[in-house]
């Protein structure tokens, strides 16, 4: 389970409230989809979740252990950005055992085996002595995804990833990132300004306003019944 208690970011000696109180539950196996306008705080969240951004106030808890002030490193979390974020001098195989937890007591051979594993998973295992200024934009993503997969994280952390890439392209990798989760039974918070992909992916969805939480709930029931003309107009529920 992950929990955000009390989540608060400020930026800009308090001049900008980028997450405002967010307290929320995220269950074991579970993939939970975060919707809200551009500036929400969709990003700073899971920054925050990753390690890569220090919360101002409250506390984030990794299957009961308090990790608000472990480092990105050492934290069971795995982080898919829109932009892919790869190491442009290194290889793909370089790239994806970047991936490789710190902790992880393996030899050389082994690690080089499980980034072969995990590049066979994803179909890129052609591609593993390419640069990423070689690969079009789905096989970036793929090399994105392998590299957090080869970490078995207990959670997946996804920002927007399948925005930078064509409809078609994006319709494929939808359901491979859920066949993923359902084969490696990960718990993934997932951010998408696509309201459709929020919807029809997510178990729950959670919308954002201004740092604030407006609701969590199942797809159907926030469809249903929105706590809110905000959250009404966001998923479209008819009025
Ligand atoms: P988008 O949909 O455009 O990606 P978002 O929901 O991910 O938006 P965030 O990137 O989390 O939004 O930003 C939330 C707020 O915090 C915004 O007002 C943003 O300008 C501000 N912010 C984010 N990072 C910083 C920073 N490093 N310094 C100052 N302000 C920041
Ligand atoms: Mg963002």
């Amino acid at each position: 389970t992950v929990t955000l208690d009390d989540l608060r970011k400020e930026f800009d000696n308090g001049q900008i409230v980028a997450v405002d109180d967010l307290s929320l539950d995220v269950t074991d196996g579970e993939f939970i989809t975060v919707v809200g306008p551009s500036g929400c705080g969709k990003s700073t969240t899971l920054r925050m979740l990753a390690g890569l951004e220090q919360p101002t106030e409250g506390r984030i808890a990794i299957d009961g252990e308090d990790v608000t002030e472990i480092h990105a490193r050492s934290r069971d979390v795995a982080m898919v950005f829109q932009n892919y974020a790869l190491y442009p001098h290194k290889t793909v195989q370089q790239n994806m055992a970047f991936g490789l937890r710190m902790s992880t007591d393996l030899s050389k051979e082994e690690r080089d085996e499980l980034v072969y594993e995990t590049a066979e998973m994803m179909g890129i295992e052609e591609l593993l002595d390419d640069r990423p200024n070689e690969l079009s934009g789905g096989q970036k993503q793929r090399v994105a995804l392998g590299r957090a997969i080869v970490r078995e994280p207990d959670v997946f952390l996804f920002d927007e990833p399948l925005s930078n890439l064509d409809a078609k392209l994006r319709t494929s990798m939808r359901t491979e990132i859920q066949r993923l989760q359902n084969d490696l039974a990960t718990t993934s918070i997932y951010v998408t300004h696509d309201q459709e992909e929020a919807m029809t992916m997510g178990d729950r969805i959670v919308i954002l306003n201004d740092g604030e939480l407006q609701q969590v709930g199942k797809p159907k029931e926030v469809y249903q019944n929105p706590v809110n003309k905000f959250v009404g107009g966001f998923v479209g529920s008819p009025s």
